[in-house]
């Protein structure tokens, strides 16, 4: 048990100046009034005071949150009365234990409503002095540090949930991460005990092997920059339990997987000096593209600074570093608390008000939540920092993941509304459907009846909600249009046969049909016409028996289809969404490429036809004759593209081109030579590729050539 010299000790070490009379004073009165009191340890009670107030002296706080710490359970366990309080510790000291002891009296019969009501009190009592959820999160430490000592398994794991779902997530929010994640750990232990022993047994596996591991990356670390004069403390430590766990969970690894169970930090004295430092870290080890993190140039929003990099190591393996100052390290050590200035009792500077401005609106704005479990989705979302959260204009609170826009606002209040929308007012102003949502704000959807969603949104939504219901509009119109499409050409061939379709689609031959074609519905077989993956004339076929004059249709049919351009049949490259095997064929005015963002469009009783997206004869058609496609990467084919050569004349030229051009692979299918009076040569040539990379390279080799002016694509 801690004793109250080393709370004392602690408290010197990091300001001489204290008060340690009022600590003594606090110490001699809490021992008092919880005196014959037990904690379920069997310890005397005062030893949960005095562990909270050494939590509170290790977050390096003031001696008035110390003082509190030690009196933070007197008005709710003993006898002890709020006018003692003040008499004895001053208003401030009061003001702080009675914002505790509110905290700790909630009683409410639905465990929901109790966990949003804990949540909206916390906020609160943030809003109000910061102190008071400090000294709950040192309680609730030390509580989960003995929770072993109660008996029920279940109240433990309803305390364990209560932790991980409202204090880790307040302690991350409030840049306090060894609470974060001690409260995460032991948590972790209640909640999932097999899983938590699982991976306690395989960290401790080759614990050996791993500690010396650490000791020669540290030495060697430190080595490099004692070499570059700059002195430094290199620190070396396993990620905790659960958030090894979470990495296996949510990326799906098995516990080999997970590369960064160790991570290192460099602690230096200057900012220079950590950038400084990472570059040779960067030259010892190659970096890992994409890792690499400055929160020094933007520091996270609970004010946390380092360098973050992933480097693959001496062995091959990758390695996490984290490099920050000795001030940034205690800032990520006491969170918010650190930039807190407790003489005036408010925030010190513009940064930490500004970092704390978001639980002042929050809770300015939950008078208006009354549904708790609304409140609870919205605020428990919002301790993540991940989030946006903004309002509508009745005052409700929304969150959407941080990037979130105006469309993605409008698709969370209704699908209609978001299908619709054609402009929103954020904060009373016009702003545009693709404008970023910030936090706080509040946001107000236009719609205009008949409005239709585009595909373009689909760049810069965030929401998954959007993103699907976007896509489903899509797949639904596609649909729509298939299917009148396909109407239109069985009346129409029907019609060539003296045959009204629409009285033949409710006779059982027509059954028959459907089902000879796997369908389930007529519909399904109309899409599909619509699609081209079935022509109407195989349809006619089933009706009436073969006829000459029939089969010569077909033929004059499969002719017009060859003639119009160039044919591909199923495995074209090309797959047009949400449908399998249509009748594909490539635009002979663009000549796409794998590589090119391309676009079909609905050709009359001939599938799609693949363009390139802004191919001129595209732009002049009907909107809504366009399907969505893609390429398929799977696939291996040639596509011919018409490219130009423009040279001067010179012996040999030609066989020069061409050498290069079979050099990379590609082939000549057709080459045209003009040279005009100036001895300019124009080459047209047709050559056939696999995608657009390799046509580049070609482009690129050809530009080489000795006396080549100009080497382009035909568009
Ligand atoms: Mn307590």
């Amino acid at each position: 048990m801690i004793r109250i010299s080393d709370i004392i000790d602690k408290i010197a070490e990091y300001n001489l100046d204290a008060d340690m009379d009022l600590i003594d004073r606090a110490y001699i009165y809490t021992a008092k009034v919880h005196e014959g009191q037990m904690r379920l340890s069997g310890e005397p009670y005062l030893s949960h005071p005095l562990e909270v107030a050494g939590i509170l002296a290790d977050m390096k706080l003031d001696v008035i949150s110390v003082a509190s710490g030690l009196l933070h359970d007197v008005i709710e366990d003993t006898h002890a009365s709020e006018e003692d309080l003040i008499k004895i510790f001053g208003e401030n000291v009061l003001h702080i234990v009675s914002g505790v002891t509110k905290l700790s009296k909630l009683s409410f019969s639905n465990a929901q409503v109790r966990e949003a009501e804990s949540i909206r009190k916390m906020l609160l009592a943030m809003a109000d002095d910061i102190r008071v959820v400090l000294i709950k999160l040192a309680d609730r430490l030390h509580n989960m540090r003995t929770l072993q000592y109660h008996k029920s398994s279940e109240k433990q794991y309803k305390i364990a949930k209560e932790t991980l779902d409202i204090y880790a997530p307040i302690a991350a929010r409030l840049g306090i991460f060894w609470i974060k994640n001690e409260l995460e750990n032991i948590s972790f232990i209640y909640l999932k005990p097999e899983e938590y022993t699982r991976i306690k047994k395989l960290v401790a596996k080759d614990r050996q092997e791993r500690e010396n591991y650490i000791e020669t990356v540290k030495e060697y670390i430190k080595r490099k920059m004692d070499e570059n004069n700059m002195p430094c403390e290199v620190l070396g430590r396993y990620k905790n339990y659960y958030s090894i766990y979470q990495k296996m969970l949510k990326q799906n690894l098995a516990f080999d997987e997970v590369y960064d169970i160790i991570a290192f930090r460099i602690i230096l004295n200057t900012i220079p000096q950590c950038y400084e430092a990472l570059g040779i870290i960067h030259s010892l080890w190659k970096p890992i593209a994409k890792k690499f993190k400055d929160y020094i140039g933007m520091p996270k929003p609970n004010m946390y600074q380092s360098l973050h990099t992933t480097v693959i190591g001496p062995y091959g393996e990758r390695i996490e570093i984290q490099i920050r100052t000795y001030e940034m390290d205690r800032v990520a050590k006491s969170g918010i608390a650190a930039h807190w200035s407790y003489k005036e009792g408010k925030t010190s500077d513009v940064q930490t008000a500004k970092a704390f401005a978001w639980v002042q609106t929050l809770v300015d704005n939950h008078a208006n939540v009354n549904d708790p479990t609304e409140f609870l989705e919205n605020v428990k979302i919002d301790l993540f920092p991940d989030e946006v959260y903004v309002f509508t204009p009745q005052g409700d609170i929304k969150s959407l993941p941080r990037g979130a826009t105006s469309v993605d606002f409008a698709y969370l209040i209704h699908t209609e509304v978001g299908n619709q929308c054609v402009g929103a007012k954020v904060n009373g102003r016009m702003a545009p459907l693709r404008y970023e949502l910030q936090t706080g704000e509040s946001v107000e959807i236009i719609t205009q009846k008949g409005s239709q969603p585009s595909k373009d949104w689909l760049i810069f939504v965030k929401s998954v909600k959007a993103r699907s219901k976007i896509r489903q509009w899509i797949k639904t119109q596609d649909k729509k249009r298939s299917f009148n499409l396909g109407r239109e050409m069985f009346e129409k061939e029907f019609r060539k046969v003296r045959m009204n379709f629409s009285t033949l689609s409710k006779t059982p031959e027509m059954d028959k049909v459907v089902e000879a074609f796997g369908f389930k519905e007529l519909d399904d077989l109309i899409v599909s016409v619509g699609y081209g993956k079935i022509t109407p004339l195989q349809v006619v076929r089933k009706i009436i028996p073969k006829k000459e004059k029939e089969k010569q249709e077909g033929r004059s049919l499969i002719s017009k289809l060859i003639g119009r351009g160039r044919k591909k049949k199923i495995g074209s490259g090309v797959m047009v969404k949400g449908v399998d095997d249509v009748l594909v064929r490539f635009g002979k005015c663009c000549q796409p490429v794998p590589g090119d963002v391309i676009i079909g469009y609905i050709t009359r009783g001939f599938g799609v036809t693949v363009h390139r997206s802004g191919c001129s004869n595209i732009i002049k058609t009907n909107p809504d004759r366009l399907i969505d496609v893609q390429w398929d990467e799977e696939a291996k084919e040639t596509y011919p593209v018409k490219i130009v050569i423009r040279s001067l004349d010179r012996v040999g030229m030609l066989a020069d081109l061409a050498t290069v051009i079979s050099k990379y692979g590609a082939n000549i299918q057709d080459a045209r030579t003009q040279i005009s009076d100036n001895k300019a040569v124009i080459s047209n040539f047709t050559i056939t590729v696999g995608n657009t990379s390799q046509l580049n390279r070609v482009l690129a080799a050809l530009k080489k050539v000795k006396q080549v002016t100009e080497v382009y694509r035909v568009s």
